[in-house]
């Protein structure tokens, strides 16, 4: 079902939001960083990449993951509390935040002028990811981090928010990126947050966004998480997806292909 421009979804008994925060400006160079020329030619210089975040309804809680760009950081992007606002969501309504990791297309709406902008929400990130924008002050994520320090709970692989959906450390584009694996009724989604870039370089894992910190890691984590989700037969959730960021992976003579959900 859409109603504007978000996309509603059940896993199972959960409801999901897939809410569009916009889209923000890259270069071509910097989202397919190793890849094949012959793979990305009819991809402009310049574009688009889209921005997608989710949101979990449990009915007991609401839990985002992720939180955009911020109105103040993007032109074309920062939309995702507008978007809640559609849905008759406001921002002291969400409980729990995932923090993926600390770029400032996930992190960015988190905080507005050194306050939360969630401000009842208990945001959970993992140590290593903290501590390496922590170590950072100069950099706007840390900055943007910062307001949110009495608000955080760390979290490690495995955790779990509530039955059902819980968090793993996939490493590779941060130290301390984060997946989640949402599960209700033998229903299973998986969201990769940036550990995929787009669906066209889906059959060549070495391809990676070039923010990425260590790519041979990156290929490695994006290559089990492929696996993971092929063997559950789960959805993926793609931050970085044509909207709404929903398919699943087929794999056939070794290479991954995206079957995006046809809505
Ligand atoms: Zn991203």
């Amino acid at each position: 079902m859409k109603t504007s421009s978000n996309f509603h979804f059940q896993v199972g008994e959960f409801k999901l939001i897939a809410l569009s925060d916009g889209a923000f400006p890259v270069s071509k160079d910097f989202f397919f960083a190793n890849t094949p020329q012959d793979m990305i030619e009819h991809i402009p210089d310049q574009f688009h990449a889209p921005l997608n975040f989710l949101l979990i309804d449990t009915g007991k809680q609401k839990i985002l993951i992720d939180a955009g760009f911020g109105e103040e950081h993007l032109p074309t992007g920062g939309h995702l509390l507008r978007q809640l606002q559609q849905e008759g969501i406001k921002a002291e309504d969400i409980q729990t935040i995932v923090i993926t990791h600390g770029h400032l297309d996930h992190i960015g709406g988190l905080s507005r002028n050194g306050n939360p902008v969630f401000s009842n929400a208990e945001h959970l990130i993992t140590a290593e990811e903290w501590n390496y924008w922590s170590e950072r002050p100069e950099t706007m994520e840390s900055r943007t981090l910062a307001p949110l320090k009495d608000h955080i709970t760390f979290v490690q692989s495995g955790c779990h928010i509530c039955p059902g959906i819980s968090v793993n450390h996939t490493p590779g584009h941060t130290e301390g990126h984060l997946t989640v694996s949402i599960e209700s009724q033998g229903t299973r989604l998986l969201a990769a947050s940036d550990i995929l870039n787009d669906p066209v370089t889906l059959s060549h894992p070495a391809s990676y966004i070039a923010a990425e910190l260590d790519p041979e890691k990156g290929m490695e984590t994006r290559q089990s998480f492929l696996q993971q989700a092929y063997t559950q037969s789960a959805q993926i959730f793609a931050c970085h997806y044509p909207f709404p960021g929903l398919g699943k992976v087929k794999k056939s003579e070794g290479q991954w292909t995206w079957m995006p959900l046809e809505n």
